[in-house]
């Protein structure tokens, strides 16, 4: 339990450790089975730059009770577990507060700690007001995520909050960092999301309402009513990202290749250009 103790004390906070059981899957299981089946030192080696670290000396006693055998084995399990990176959103922080450095040039996973911060560093006035929605699409998100309000760094949360005209859709999309659950404040909507199986869960949703769209499934809003409507989301990442399919696929820069759309989409390359052009960026 020790050994499980200080290897999850030490993955959490040694990116050497998760790198090298990630590039080096063998070697790390080759060092477990040693240590199961030949009662030799436990060594995990950090390859980074060849050199061989030694992080954990157990000496096991050859001769040792069924009783300190089973106690490795579940050691090891423990140590498997503790070991499992998979989380269900932003990695944890390990301290107070580390409000973003928007303006350093250095790049993290997040942003770098500012030394010193305020109250400003955690308000926004971002989502105060409706967003404009005389667009393409007739709706606008409008992020209150770290950009906007700094002190989000490390903290794994957010919220946007999305206006939509009459008619208007937030097109399907998906967030790669985050679960997104959506609150309506006016009118009402028609939302869905796809699951990896193809299946669409979808419903009609009205003031007052909560929906969730799991992490990263695509999923869509439209407000078929005669009013305006919105929403505000909350997001279990600083910074959700969003893929908009559509304009993912017809509006990047440089171009997907005609030749990939229209063989995805199963149609010819005129049809493939009037969609470029309809969602073609501005000017
Ligand atoms: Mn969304």
């Amino acid at each position: 339990m020790v050994l499980a103790f200080t290897l999850r004390t030490l993955s959490s906070r040694d990116f050497k450790v998760y790198s090298f059981i990630n590039k080096k899957p063998i070697l790390f299981c080759l060092s477990i089975a040693l240590l199961l089946f030949y009662h030799i030192p436990l060594f995990l080696c950090l390859n980074q730059n060849k050199k061989l670290f030694l992080l954990n000396t157990f000496h096991l006693n050859s001769t040792m009770s069924a009783f300190g055998k089973f106690v490795v084995v579940m050691a090891v399990v423990m140590l498997a577990i503790s070991l499992d990176k998979a989380s269900a959103g932003d990695p944890d922080m390990l301290q107070d507060v580390c409000v973003a450095d928007l303006t350093n040039s250095l790049t993290v996973n997040g942003y770098l700690c500012k030394k010193n911060f305020s109250e400003i560093d955690f308000s926004s006035m971002a989502i105060a007001k409706a967003g404009a929605t005389n667009n393409t699409f007739g709706s606008l998100v409008t992020g209150a995520n770290v950009m906007k309000v700094p002190g989000l760094n490390t903290l794994g949360v957010s919220m946007a909050r999305i206006d939509y005209a009459p008619g208007g859709i937030n097109p399907p999309h998906t967030h790669p960092r985050a679960t997104e659950m959506i609150f309506v404040l006016e009118g009402e909507l028609d939302v869905g999301f796809i699951t990896t199986s193809n299946v669409l869960i979808t419903k009609h949703i009205v003031k007052g309402e909560v929906f969730a769209f799991p992490r990263g499934l695509v999923h869509f809003q439209q407000n078929n009513g005669d009013v305006p409507a919105a929403v505000v989301a909350g997001f279990n990442s600083q910074l959700p990202g969003t893929q908009s399919i559509a304009t993912t696929l017809f509006a990047s820069s440089p171009t997907v290749p005609d030749s990939v759309l229209t063989k995805t989409f199963q149609v010819g390359t005129k049809e493939i250009q009037k969609i470029k052009s309809r969602l073609a960026p501005k000017k």
